[in-house]
Formats: C-alpha cells, structure tokens, sequence
C-alpha cells in the first residue's frame, strides 16, 4: 500500500477528514452503504446486500470495491447467497473496468483480520484493482507515493457509464 499519492484534486481535504470521519461515522463503509454525512460515496452499484463502490485511496485508476451493505468482518460471516452475490459482482467489475480502461491485468484481493493482515476496515470487502504496463514509476519506488493520471471523479465518471453491467 503506498502511503502518499499525488493527486490533482480533492486529496488534501479527504485525508484531513479521514480521521475525524471514522470517529463521527465508525465504519467508514457502513457510512457509505447508509449515507451519511460527510462519506464520499462513489457507488457504481448497490442493492440491499451488495455495493459496488469507488475506492477512496486508489492504487491505480479504475480501482472499485465489492462490499456487502450490512457490516460482516469475515468472509465466513457470508450467506450462501451473499457470497455468489459478491463473486458475481467481482466478475462484472472486472468486465466494467476493462470495457472503461482497457487494463492489462487486474489484482483481486481482500484483507481478513484487521490492521496485521494490512487492512485499514475492518467492514470485509473485496478489493478488484486493475493493472496497467509500468504503472509503477520513480515516485511509487523511491518516495512511497503514487502518481494518479485522473482523479476520482474524473474515474468515476468514466465507469458510470458502464456501470449497467453490473445489473445485468
Ligand atoms: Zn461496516
């Protein structure tokens, strides 16, 4: 996880609310699902179970998050019905983001266990990262910090229109 990135827009105030936030709202992903104040909410898809969202701290553009709307820390913690749900919205992030990007890869992964596995939230989701050829460059090597080419809204925008594959 890289612990700076350079943003064109936005990046400042939401690092600055991060913490205060949390605080105000608990689970930041629970603030989404229930639309509090204050949460940047980015939503490419949601229904009563499942959400598909922009995430916040990016590691490349096109990043989204599939998590389930009521708070589950474990994978384990999943109905049968959640879990296909949740894999099957996996799959079609993976077409979305591929229709609206054109990556070369993607990595997929979720963090079970808190902050010693690397996970900041401890509200389960799977994370669906797109990859592209040397998205990683001088700043990510040397100064920890990513260089994002589009903002998150710019991103977002871009997959809202293809976001109706994740209804179909
Ligand atoms: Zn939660």
């Amino acid at each position: 996880m890289y612990t700076n990135y350079i943003w064109a827009t936005n990046r400042k105030k939401y690092m600055k609310n991060k913490k205060t936030l949390q605080k105000y709202i608990g689970c930041i992903l629970c603030g989404v699902a229930k639309n509090k104040k204050g949460v940047i909410k980015k939503v490419l898809y949601e229904d009563k179970s499942m959400m598909v969202i922009m995430n916040a701290f990016p590691y490349n553009v096109g990043h989204v998050q599939v998590v389930p709307v009521r708070h589950v820390r474990n994978i384990e913690d999943l109905t049968e019905r959640e879990y296909s749900h949740l894999f099957n919205l996996i799959r079609k992030s993976v077409i979305m983001v591929k229709k609206t990007f054109s990556p070369v890869g993607f990595n997929i992964g979720m963090n079970i266990g808190g902050e010693a596995v690397g996970g900041s939230i401890n509200h389960f989701h799977v994370q669906v990262v797109p990859r592209y050829v040397r998205d990683s460059g001088f700043m990510e090597i040397t100064a920890s910090t990513k260089v994002m080419p589009m903002s998150l809204d710019d991103a977002f925008d871009l997959l809202k229109k293809h976001a109706g594959i994740l209804k179909k």
